[in-house]
């Protein structure tokens, strides 16, 4: 019995790339439709000369990209052109971290920026770093680009972030083979999401990145207002010493998430993007609250 994982699914037939880097061509076992057993992209799994014989227990499973055991979202962030938006940033980390994935912080086009502007970026940013690794990249001069290399190296990494931000550069800077072109993958982001297309792990140094970016779609539909304040990883350590069990950290008492602002060890930018989202979330229709 070999053992490999998914790297393709086009047309009810699998690419499994075994330990030896060797790929074959698969289909499952006719017995997991009745079991409603559907293998997905990066599911490790178990096979014989033509089938897929077993499926193992998934730690994640995305839905938009279909792609299952996701160690990390590249999580791509522009310093300039376009702006670098802090309510970007925690948008998309609050969505990935509901998805229980770790987001990695890429900070790209750096050499955009005038030092001083840079620095300033980094003062702040410094906050995150207590969090999430931070890695900044230019395109244009390379720097850090074995920081990128080393974080993604036997990972399954999906990109996720901004049009425009760089996410085909980056692609194409670590694995020039895969000439993607850059609005390739800006049509990519916008294919909707009524479009079931395949999906495919490509290698990409030595892991695999999804050739298709996730979290485009920045709406909170899933997410309920109670649960918004564990994706914010450093309120919910502060949380166990609020006044309150359930404290959201917005008008009660007693909050030391507050008392942490107040004193200077919060970011303003973190607890305002907070309560933007948060009140994004409460504004959503009642039709797509879960907890109504
Ligand atoms: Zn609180």
């Amino acid at each position: 019995m070999d053992k490999g994982r998914i790297i393709k699914l086009v047309g009810g037939l699998y690419t499994v790339l075994d330990q030896d880097n060797k790929r074959h061509t698969l289909k499952p076992l006719g017995i997991f439709r009745h079991r409603n057993i559907r293998p997905k992209v990066g599911d490790m799994v178990e096979f014989n000369k033509d089938s897929i014989t077993k499926v193992e227990e998934r730690n994640n499973d995305l839905y938009r990209p279909l792609i299952a055991n996701v160690d990390q979202v590249l999580l791509v962030n522009s310093a300039k052109d376009p702006d670098f938006s802090f309510l970007l940033l925690d948008k998309f980390i609050t969505l990935i971290e509901s998805n229980h994935i770790l987001p990695v912080i890429i900070v790209t086009k750096i050499d955009l920026m005038k030092d001083i502007e840079l620095e300033a970026l980094k003062e702040k940013l410094a906050y995150y770093e207590k969090l999430y690794k931070v890695i900044y990249f230019s395109s244009v001069t390379k720097e850090n680009l074995e920081s990128i290399e080393a974080v993604t190296k036997d990972k399954v990494n999906v990109l996720a972030g901004q049009t425009g931000a760089g996410k085909s550069t980056i692609l194409n800077t670590i694995n020039p083979d895969l000439d993607i072109k850059t609005n390739e993958i800006s049509k990519a982001l916008g294919r909707g999401k009524h479009t079931t297309r395949h999906v495919e792990l490509i290698e990409f140094g030595q892991g695999f990145i999804a050739d298709t970016p996730g979290f485009s779609s920045l709406e909170f539909k899933e997410m309920t207002l109670e649960n918004i304040k564990y994706y914010f990883v450093d309120f919910f350590e502060l949380s166990h010493q609020c006044k309150f069990n359930e404290c959201s950290h917005i008008h009660e008492p007693g909050c030391e998430v507050k008392k942490q602002l107040e004193m200077g060890n919060i970011l303003p930018e973190r607890y305002n993007d907070y309560i933007h989202i948060y009140n994004e979330v409460k504004a959503l229709k009642p039709m797509y609250r879960r907890d109504k």
